[in-house]
């Protein structure tokens, strides 16, 4: 995990950094499901700090619920989820929000009906002004400065992915759960909002995405996880799960993989 990491985006390197030691995630065997039927079924996934973690798998996967259990949604049947040595066991969403945990959902997460510096605003509450959050955001994404007046709702999908993580952003995550960018959105644009993820993790953010558009997530990701049928099975550099996506999950065969080694 110490070994200096560079990735290419459309060409260009985005990073040096070397990978910080730090752990800030931790779950241990946890078992998770929906009235009496377990979906996930015994996960260990370790996450360090100012990284990005992509979380790939089929459809139904159990991707989604994995964040459910981090943000603290569902409830685990059993194992623990720790956020910096300190288990977060009993803590529902309100409380992992002031433990900075933030999650954005699938399907953006904005107020349609308020402006963009409206739904910057509602984010005031987590205890930053609204000159502090509309700099912030605006100095991120630009586009957004531009719209600043208009109705989310008219916004094309990326600008509306731009103000959730603009917003999320406003309440200074330590993880940021970002539960498929991509979705509904064109591959360029796509593109263009996965450039903001490294930043983030740059800037401090500890990043855990899960993608189906498994090329971006893979070019951004510092650590790759693939699920399926409710288990991690496999965990790696980005090159070598790329390999076996290729191999198995691509193939539409992503419950045969087995695990590769490394813990997860
Ligand atoms: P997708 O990309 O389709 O959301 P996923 O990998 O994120 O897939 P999950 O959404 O976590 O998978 O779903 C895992 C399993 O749990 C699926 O069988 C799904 O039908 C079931 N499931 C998800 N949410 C609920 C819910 N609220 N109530 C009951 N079952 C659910």
């Amino acid at each position: 995990m110490s070994s200096r990491r560079t990735w290419v985006l459309n060409g260009r390197n985005m990073s040096e950094t070397p990978l910080p030691e730090a752990l800030l995630l931790e779950l241990r065997d946890v078992r998770a499901g929906y009235e009496g039927l377990e979906v996930l079924h015994g996960i260990d996934l370790t996450v360090h700090k100012a990284t990005v973690t992509a979380v790939l798998g089929a459809n139904g996967a159990g991707k989604s619920t994995l964040l459910s259990v981090i943000s603290g949604t569902v409830n685990p049947t059993s194992g623990s989820v720790a956020l910096d040595g300190k288990t977060l066991d009993g803590a529902g969403p309100a409380k992992r929000v002031r433990h900075g945990i933030c999650l954005i959902p699938e399907g953006r997460g904005v107020f349609p009906n308020l402006t963009v510096r409206e739904n910057l605003w509602v984010m005031t509450h987590a205890g930053v002004g609204r000159t502090a959050v509309e700099e912030r955001a605006f100095g991120q994404f630009p586009r957004l400065a531009e719209r600043r007046n208009q109705l989310a709702g008219t916004l094309s999908g990326g600008e509306q992915q731009m103000l959730a993580l603009a917003r999320a952003l406003a309440t200074s995550p330590r993880l940021l759960l970002l539960d498929e960018l991509s979705m509904g959105l064109a591959p360029l644009v796509v593109e263009d909002l996965y450039r903001h993820v490294p930043r983030l993790a740059s800037s401090g953010v500890t990043v855990v995405l899960v993608e189906q558009f498994a090329r971006m997530a893979l070019a951004v990701a510092d650590v790759a996880v693939v699920m399926a049928g409710g288990r991690i099975v496999t965990r790696g550099k980005p090159e070598q799960v790329e390999e076996t996506l290729q191999e198995t999950y691509l193939a539409g065969r992503a419950g045969a993989v087995s695990a590769n080694g490394g813990t997860a």
